[in-house]
């Protein structure tokens, strides 16, 4: 059977009228991981119910049938280092990779998810539009608007384009650079009628996203998944989860959650929450015991990490029953200073009361998550980490405890991208190795050195288009980053420039144009409180 037709569809999708658009909408990436992808699910069934378009899905191993002649192509692009897949899929289309080498025989390609939200600008040059922030008023919006100037010719479209909030025409802002390895020096608009500025759009209700799609292809079998909040309200000076997607939403128990659940639940029994701090929801308590009913008995859940001072011991008592034998939580460190320095609230004795609990509500393993390299972090830090996860041990025996860790990466539009990645980062992975693994603690650092790649992408201005082609042709491995860098020596910035050095806070951001709902002030702000932190 084809793989489409194994899919439980949870919407109508409509006939598409005679004159209506061919649409592409790829994810560059295997179907298992894109049908798993809520982002992408929603925007496909967004198009699949309009009939004034006529959408095909394309991934990297599989697609539909697809249009001869597509008017619009469109990205889910969720994971930086699927560019590759993205020229691939290009080529493979015969569609140049630069929006500049495009013609009116060619699509208009577009992008959005988190990685464009977050920082577009080193794929810049491959787009010729971006929609920035929450798709559910924005996708319908650009679709309303291109049938405006759907007969046009490529550059009038751009133009009308450019003048929705929240899509972002790269080719439309020219960038000018102190020199050209150094700094930027302007970002502008090309012309009067451009707008200086793109906010990115936030989509503002309490009935959140579901599931559309049920199939047992996905990277979690048969996995139906509600959205439970948006964004979190804490607010760690490094979170992008936190920062590019605030204010802090959540769903309506009554109106969105119970009504998607129990739909989704006719197709399957395994349920997914999802968000970036699921607990924080106001009636987080009451959806337990929604979901703690008998008729749920064979209910399969998992859950997204949570919030350590929210692990008690019904929280854990409800997931065991519903089959959820691992909980993750996001520690960041076991330092005070640490924590207070990123504005996590959190505190040693808490870590051990959630671990306690873990183990009495029944559960087999608990994974906490942390970070090495967090600006203000030396050495005595990192043995406060292991001492905390110590006393987690000695405290709960039985319980088996891992410890995943990855690498402080700057992110756009937080606090702390103005900082640079510690180059001790490495060396503090491999201690907490080398420690943790003779006390038998299982240990997942992330990859340091793929750490210091997505560094690049998220602090990379234009200039890294040349070097993510030259990449790919050099065979997309971590050396071939090494070789187009010396390649394009003298005609970007090195490698230190994006990843390593310190910003200043005057300094033009290649983001610098696109607006999240924080002005820059208040990043500046919560920035010196982190320092402030430091010095106390
Ligand atoms: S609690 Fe987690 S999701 Fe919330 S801001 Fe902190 S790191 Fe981000």
């Amino acid at each position: 059977m084809n793989i489409f037709q194994e899919e439980h569809l949870l919407f109508n999708p409509a006939t598409p009228e005679s004159n209506s658009i061919p649409i592409i909408f790829a994810f560059p990436n295997e179907y298992t991981v894109g049908i798993t992808s809520l982002g992408y699910q929603l925007v496909w069934a967004t198009l699949a119910m309009r009939k004034d378009v006529n959408v095909s899905r394309l991934f990297t191993d599989i697609n539909e049938n697809l249009p001869q002649n597509p008017e619009l192509l469109g990205f889910s692009f969720s994971w930086e280092l699927d560019y590759v897949n993205i020229f691939n899929i290009l080529e493979s289309l015969k569609i140049p990779i630069r929006s500049k080498d495009r013609n009116h025989n060619h699509p208009l390609i577009f992008g959005g998810g988190p990685v464009l939200t977050a920082n577009p600008e080193p794929f810049a040059d491959f787009f010729d539009l971006i929609l920035l922030g929450d798709g559910e008023n924005l996708l319908p919006a650009f679709i309303d608007a291109y049938k405006e100037v759907r007969n046009a010719d490529r550059e009038t479209k751009l133009n009308h384009l450019a003048t929705i909030e929240g899509i972002y025409i790269p080719s439309l802002y020219e960038v000018t650079y102190k020199s050209l390895d150094g700094e930027i020096n302007s970002i502008n608009p090309i012309n009067n009628n451009i707008p200086a500025t793109v906010k990115k759009q936030t989509y503002k209700s309490n009935i959140l996203s579901a599931s559309t799609v049920v199939t047992k292809n996905s990277a979690w079998e048969n996995i139906f998944m509600v959205e439970v909040v948006r964004s979190c309200p804490e607010m760690c000076r490094f979170c992008l989860a936190s920062y590019l997607t605030l204010p802090f939403r959540s769903a309506s128990l009554e109106h969105s959650l119970i009504p998607a659940i129990e739909k989704g639940l006719q197709y399957t029994n395994r349920l997914g929450l999802l968000g970036a701090s699921i607990t924080q929801h106001p009636e987080f308590d009451q959806l337990l015991d929604y979901l703690n009913q008998e008729k749920y008995e064979d209910l399969r859940l998992s859950l997204a990490s949570v919030r350590t001072n929210t692990v008690t011991e019904k929280l854990v008592n409800i997931l065991t029953k519903r089959d959820c034998k691992s909980l993750t939580i996001a520690v960041e460190s076991g330092s005070e200073k640490v924590r207070k320095i990123v504005n996590k609230k959190l505190t040693n004795e808490e870590i051990i009361e959630a671990s306690i609990n873990a183990k009495k509500g029944g559960l087999k393993g608990l994974k906490f998550y942390g970070m090495v390299g967090i600006p203000g972090e030396n050495n005595e830090d990192i043995d406060l980490t292991i001492k905390m996860i110590e006393a987690v041990k000695k405290a709960t025996p039985g319980l088996r405890l891992t410890f995943g860790c990855s690498t402080f990466v700057p992110k756009s539009h937080t606090p702390f991208q103005w900082f640079g990645v510690n180059k001790e980062s490495q060396k503090r992975l491999q201690y907490l190795q080398k420690k943790l693994g003779a006390k038998k603690i299982e240990f997942r650092p992330e990859s340091y050195n793929w750490s210091v790649i997505q560094a690049l992408l998220s602090r990379g201005d234009r200039r890294l288009s040349q070097l993510l082609e030259l990449t790919r042709e050099y065979g997309d491995t971590l050396g071939s980053y090494k070789r187009a860098f010396k390649e394009l020596k003298g005609k970007i910035p090195p490698l230190d420039f994006y990843v390593y050095e310190t910003w200043k806070t005057d300094q033009v951001l290649p983001w610098q144009h696109l607006q999240t709902n924080l002005p820059v002030t208040t990043l500046i702000k919560h920035l010196e409180d982190s320092f402030n932190n430091l010095k106390n």
